[in-house]
């Protein structure tokens, strides 16, 4: 008979998500009347903003034309769409990042969770923790985390970010990661790293010809000046880094599906005669054998959120977003609890307060206040004490969860 890939049944169930909503469930079922507000949503709430709209509507028609249809297109992604990211998030910006460099695709998980086909096996990886899973569990799957161990698992390095260090990962000690995934602005915590803070990591990789995979899907809601946009706006990052990009929360396009991946030629591992091999070319070969390219309208879509309207109108979704997170860090500071992020993310982070832990406090603001948000030690084991609430909802409810919050404390 045949075998399965074994490393899969060393996975846990992913019991987060689940568990947050069977408590919900259970408690609507005892209390009918209760309305819950649900700030646990990892998902975009507004609509696509018109311009993209307009554009997939003529995309759509394109395709019932014989001189218009697009089938397959290249498995990069469509020229219209690489050069329009390279000239906007990139060369205006003053990065020096061309059209061959990026690769579209149908958003930054699969990008993230996919990039580990083209590394060794025996990598060592580090994480931030808490940590976006699909990090973790795509290495449990290719073999590079060893056993879970309680909550860790045994051959990844984890880099906790909590408030005692500032939410800053510090470089490790007695080991020297291969693979570092940095995201940021961060999911979970919604922190940032400065240009500085940054730098000593690209600093760190370049020394020790380490990789970094550099997760940006929130770029679009950074709005302080010293928070890098792109980790190639640090010297040395094209030799070292590499970056994932989605128009899922910069441009709603969780459901429409669009993002890319930054692979700079001048990024080069070694092959086991000691040989450097560049990644953009491994990647190219990746994704020719294994993807056929996003949807011709979903990369139209994408092109339109860099017209001047689009750039308009994804900025006033995201100033939104960013005005609901503003409306908690505000109110439930005032209401003495501790928070962290929400100032260039829709993530905002709580410590628990009196020594609660992260279900403990679940529970409490389901119960007293009807609102339920995500317990942080489902991120990782330096998540415990920390609570998670997104700005993905309406301002209405956002107010109405802190007045219930602050009513009950
Ligand atoms: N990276 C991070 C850190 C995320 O939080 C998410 C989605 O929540 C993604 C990537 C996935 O983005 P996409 O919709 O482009 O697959």
């Amino acid at each position: 008979m045949f075998t399965i890939n074994d490393n899969f049944r060393l996975l846990p169930e992913n019991y987060l998500f689940s568990e947050v909503a069977r408590r919900i469930n259970a408690f609507k079922a005892a209390h009918p009347e209760a309305d819950v507000i649900r700030m646990g949503i990892g998902d975009v709430t507004l609509p696509l903003c018109p311009a993209a709209i307009e554009a997939m509507h003529k995309a759509v028609d394109d395709e019932g034309n014989a001189d218009t249809f697009h089938g397959y297109g290249p498995e990069q992604g469509y020229p219209f769409l690489r050069d329009a990211i390279a000239l906007h998030d990139y060369n205006e910006r003053g990065i020096d990042i061309r059209s061959d460099e990026i690769f579209i695709s149908d958003g930054a998980k699969s990008d993230t969770g996919n990039f580990g086909d083209i590394l060794g096996p025996d990598n060592i990886v580090a994480v931030t923790d808490p940590v976006y899973p699909v990090y973790v569990d795509t290495n449990v799957m290719s073999g590079r985390a060893g056993s879970l161990l309680g909550d860790m698992w045994s051959d990844i390095v984890y880099l906790p970010v909590t408030a005692e260090n500032g939410f800053v990962p510090q470089i490790p000690e007695g080991v020297v990661p291969d693979v570092i995934y940095l995201c940021y602005p961060n999911n979970p915590t919604g922190t940032t790293l400065t240009r500085a803070q940054l730098k000593v990591w690209v600093n760190y990789a370049l020394e020790h010809g380490s990789l970094i995979l550099f997760d940006s899907a929130y770029e679009a809601f950074i709005r302080e000046d010293d928070v890098p946009h792109s980790i190639y706006e640090i010297e040395g990052a094209k030799k070292c880094a590499v970056e994932f990009r989605s128009f899922s929360k910069t441009a709603g396009f969780t459901g429409v599906r669009c993002g890319y991946t930054v692979v700079p030629h001048t990024v080069m591992g070694r092959d086991e005669d000691g040989k450097e091999v560049g990644l953009n070319h491994l990647w190219n070969r990746r994704q020719c054998t294994k993807f056929n390219g996003a949807s011709y309208v979903s990369q139209r879509g994408a092109e339109a959120v860099y017209t001047p309207q689009g750039q308009q109108q994804i900025k006033a979704a995201v100033d939104y977003y960013l005005n609901n997170a503003k409306v908690m860090l505000e109110g439930l500071a005032k209401a003495g609890l501790e928070v962290f992020g929400g100032k260039n993310a829709p993530y905002v982070w709580i410590k628990c307060p009196d020594g609660m832990t992260s279900w403990e406090f679940f529970d409490m603001l389901l119960e007293k206040c009807n609102v339920a948000g995500t317990p942080g030690s489902g991120f990782g084991p330096a998540g415990e004490g920390y609570f998670r609430l997104t700005a993905f909802n309406t301002l209405e409810n956002t107010i109405e969860a802190v007045r219930r919050i602050t009513n009950t404390k």
